[in-house]
């Protein structure tokens, strides 16, 4: 790597996926509270326009670079959080071998790497591990019903495959190892076509489009505010000691796809009306954290109700559609011709 990290403070954290949805926010909270960040992505889902507002902190740097390659990060480093994966069902399924062997190869890489560095490692693990759960809500201690040769596999196995990863590191000594199972998490910097529920429901009511509801919309998910997460995070990398076992961290309240639609709906003047389309395979049924162990454990709970955090991702797609619009109609717009001498 040819440029070093500028003068020194506070601690060195890779985060990998940091120009993600989610490892946006994180790169910037750890900024915020003083340290210095290094954001590893290939870009596959995320894109350095996330962490634009970054560009120029003497304290951040961007790598691209796939974690299934060898990471080889010549910086001293405390921390290591691995979000590199994508997260969305259908972009983890564009590239299914991928997406098992970033989970897979990306995590044993990244473990490595934070061996030879001696960094804390958190892993961004999954409620998807629980798979189609038969116990509810999700404790940590459930191991999951999920189905390894189905479409989800290549995410749900290979999250399942990297939390085996970190904690034989943590058995064998090599890393310090904390493991969150992030539940659905929605906030600005979602990719507008990313293919989640919160996203997709939000622009379809403000380009006025049906609302596409997967079955009977009687499925259930817990939505946490991105900022509620991204505390957690660094609640549990900061944790001492180690607590030793996997942590759930998402918002307990529990709504059904169809109440969610509604409330979208409720919240932007749209003339959407809802639509059914088929139900994916292996959807999971029903989904909400128990997170009486985050609670014990980290002293955390989310803050953000899902009716305030709804209102500032839509005023974020708002701002973002009308900017795209812009820069497109700018585009379409005809440039003028320049005058010729023979036309004179
Ligand atoms: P995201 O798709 O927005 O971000 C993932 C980031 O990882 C992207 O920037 C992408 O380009 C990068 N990436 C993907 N494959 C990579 C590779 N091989 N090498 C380097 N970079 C790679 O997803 P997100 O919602 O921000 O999720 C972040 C992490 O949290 C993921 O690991 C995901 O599995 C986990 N998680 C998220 C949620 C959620 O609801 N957001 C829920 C459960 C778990
Ligand atoms: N879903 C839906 N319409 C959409 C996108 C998703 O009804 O446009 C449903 C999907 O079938 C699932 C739930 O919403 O039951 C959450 O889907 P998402 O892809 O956001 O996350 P995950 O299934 O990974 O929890």
């Amino acid at each position: 790597m040819a440029r070093r990290m500028h003068v020194s403070r506070g601690k060195a954290i890779l985060v990998a996926g940091g120009a993600g949805f989610v490892g946006s926010h994180l790169c910037s909270a750890l900024l915020d509270a003083g340290n210095r960040v290094i954001c590893v992505d290939n870009y596959l889902t995320g894109s350095p326009a996330n962490v634009s507002n970054l560009k120029g902190n003497p304290y951040f740097m961007l790598i691209e670079q796939d974690v299934c390659d060898d990471v080889a990060i010549d910086e001293p480093l405390d921390h290591i959080y691995n979000l590199a994966c994508p997260a969305s069902p259908p972009s983890y399924q564009a590239d299914p071998i991928h997406t098992m062997m970033t989970s897979v190869t990306g995590t044993g890489n990244l473990l490595r790497l934070a061996a030879r560095r001696g960094a804390v490692f958190l892993q961004a693990s999954t409620s998807e591990i629980y798979g189609d759960p038969e116990e509810h809500p999700q404790q940590e201690d459930y191991w999951g019903h999920v189905n390894c040769t189905g479409p989800r596999a290549c995410y749900d196995e290979g999250k399942r495959a990297a939390e085996a990863l970190c904690f034989d590191s943590l058995r064998a000594g090599s890393v310090d190892v904390r493991v969150a199972r992030i539940f659905n998490t929605y906030g600005p910097c979602m990719q507008p076509n990313d293919g989640r529920i919160v996203s997709n429901f939000i622009v379809q009511a403000l380009k006025n489009e049906p609302l596409t509801i997967y079955g009977s919309g009687e499925q259930t998910r817990s939505f946490c505010y991105v900022s509620d997460l991204v505390e957690g995070l660094i609640r549990l990398m900061n944790r001492q000691p180690n607590p030793g076992v996997p942590v759930n961290l998402g918002n307990p309240g529990e709504f059904t796809v169809m109440e969610l639609a509604e409330l979208v709906l409720s919240k932007i003047a749209t003339a959407s009306i809802v639509v059914h389309a088929p139900l994916p395979p292996d959807d999971p049924q029903r989904r909400r954290p128990d997170i009486a162990r985050a609670r014990r454990l980290l002293g955390w709970q989310p803050k953000v109700a899902l009716q305030d955090g709804l209102s500032h991702t839509i005023a974020w797609f708002e701002s973002t559609l009308a900017k795209q619009q812009a820069v497109r109609r700018r585009s379409r717009r005809p440039r003028p011709q320049p005058v010729l001498s023979q036309d004179l």
